[in-house]
């Protein structure tokens, strides 16, 4: 399905990196040409501080082409950290006996969802540990189903282990939006030294997994590497064919590139990342991600510090999770964070402070699902975004929900700080009236 040694060629290549290919490269990404894995390769051997800063600077104005200055907030939202795996690096693993192990019911997701819908989120990652006797199909349609039925969040995705087409077709039917899985490392031998236990351990159910979803009824699917497992070079080129690879099958490339990168988990069997990725190799990574897969939603979690965070939306990023919590209950206490959670987070921050921090940096806070529920997904969605159309129904929806968002903010002070920075960067209009309905 990837071409494997390719990937090992190129991520082992020595370039030699002349201004001109790299102005030829990023033209071609600026035109939304797709790049070839050679030139991915390239840019992601760049290494001086003025290459790079030509890197930033396209992977930002791609990013405006594509989506406009709309940043997407999410919050994730776990179900159960019941696993069967045994993956080294995560506070999951069977063998870790630190921790709580929960699986909410229904009712308590609902606690959690109606947390966070009283926060202003309006899309919520539902997340779950793999268990097909504790949380396996069955579980998750149920949650799904109530929770559309009862809670105010308008747009629900999921993460969550590979399945059948048939299991996966049952989870579509109920209204998932995105169907999110990461390959980990897409180093075959790697995997397999990390994933010693349970259904995870194979390599190729996981690598196909999105072919699954598919076939399903998934139009929109969010993949990804985890960083730091293996050599980055290979892992990001790899998530780029596996890209390429489902933009020639299905005709789009996947929805969203997530960016995890290795973090602390308690009890887990491996502590530190065995190939780490320093943080000017991580801007360099979503620039890249941006350039070679410009319809992507590319998403940075909580796992990164709040000033990297702030710095990424300069580099393409256009989706990012707030005030998350990784434990089933975590939102409404029914465990302790602590005791519970898959790995150690990096930004505590409120979401109104993400917000702010958002708006100074001159973008723009959406809260916008309407692409969900108008069509506009799978391949639909790729031709809009490709044409540059997508950005116009991006921007007003995206100020529609934030004035949304701003009408129910119950925190005054935060509300008037958050109008008076918006004001001050030119995202809100002086008079805040929206002047137009959601597209
Ligand atoms: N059971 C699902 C599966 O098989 O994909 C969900 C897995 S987990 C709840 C979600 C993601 O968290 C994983 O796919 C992995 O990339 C990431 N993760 C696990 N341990 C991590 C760690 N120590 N630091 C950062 N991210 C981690």
């Amino acid at each position: 399905m990837l071409n494997f040694t390719l990937i090992e060629e190129l991520s082992k290549e020595r370039f030699f990196l002349k201004k001109e290919r790299l102005l030829n490269i990023l033209e071609r990404a600026l035109n939304l040409k797709t790049l070839s894995l050679e030139d991915a390769a390239y840019l992601l051997s760049v290494n001086t501080e003025e290459d790079l800063k030509l890197i930033q600077q396209s992977s930002l104005t791609l990013k405006r082409k594509v989506f406009g200055d709309r940043v997407v907030l999410f919050a994730p939202l776990y179900l159960s950290n019941e696993c069967v795996n045994k993956c080294l690096y995560c506070g999951f693993q069977n063998g870790n006996t630190y921790e709580k192990r929960k699986t909410l019911t229904k009712q308590e997701a609902l606690k959690e969802a109606d947390f966070l819908v009283k926060r202003g989120f309006k899309r919520a990652l539902l997340v779950t540990a793999e268990n097909s006797n504790i949380c396996g199909v069955d579980y998750i349609t149920d949650v799904i189903r109530y929770l559309y039925e009862r809670s105010g969040l308008r747009i629900l995705h999921l993460n969550a282990a590979p399945m059948e087409i048939e299991e996966l077709r049952a989870i579509k039917k109920e209204g998932v939006g995105v169907f999110q899985l990461f390959q980990e490392t897409y180093h075959k031998e790697t995997y397999e030294r990390l994933h010693i236990k349970g259904r995870k351990k194979s390599f190729e159910y996981r690598l196909l997994a999105m072919t699954r979803a598919i076939e399903a009824g998934f139009q929109d699917v969010g993949i990804g590497a985890l960083l730091g497992l293996y050599d980055y070079k290979f892992d990001v080129l790899a998530c780029i064919a596996h890209s390429y690879f489902l933009k020639e099958h299905y005709g789009t490339f996947p929805h969203t590139i997530s960016v995890p990168r290795f973090r602390y988990a308690r009890g887990a069997v491996i502590e530190s990342p065995p190939a780490p990725v320093d943080d000017i190799t991580f801007k360099k990574i979503v620039a890249v991600y941006r350039l070679a897969v410009p319809t992507a939603g590319i998403v940075v979690s909580t796992r990164e510090p709040s000033g990297l965070r702030d710095d990424i939306l300069c580099y393409g990023a256009s989706q990012i999770s707030a005030e998350s919590k990784t434990s089933p209950g975590g939102y409404t206490q029914l465990v302790k964070e602590e005791d519970a959670s898959q790995f150690s987070l990096n930004d505590t921050r409120s979401l109104e402070e993400v917000i702010i921090s958002i708006l100074e940096k001159g973008f723009l806070p959406s809260f916008c699902t309407a692409c969900y529920k108008k069509e506009r997904v799978g391949e639909n969605f790729h031709k809009l975004a490709e044409k540059g159309v997508i950005k116009d129904f991006c921007s007003k929806n995206a100020l529609y929900t934030f004035y949304e968002y701003l009408d129910n903010l119950e925190n005054k002070d935060a509300r008037e700080k958050i109008i008076s920075i918006g004001k001050q960067k030119k995202v809100l209009s002086e008079d805040l009236v929206f002047k137009g309905k959601l597209l």
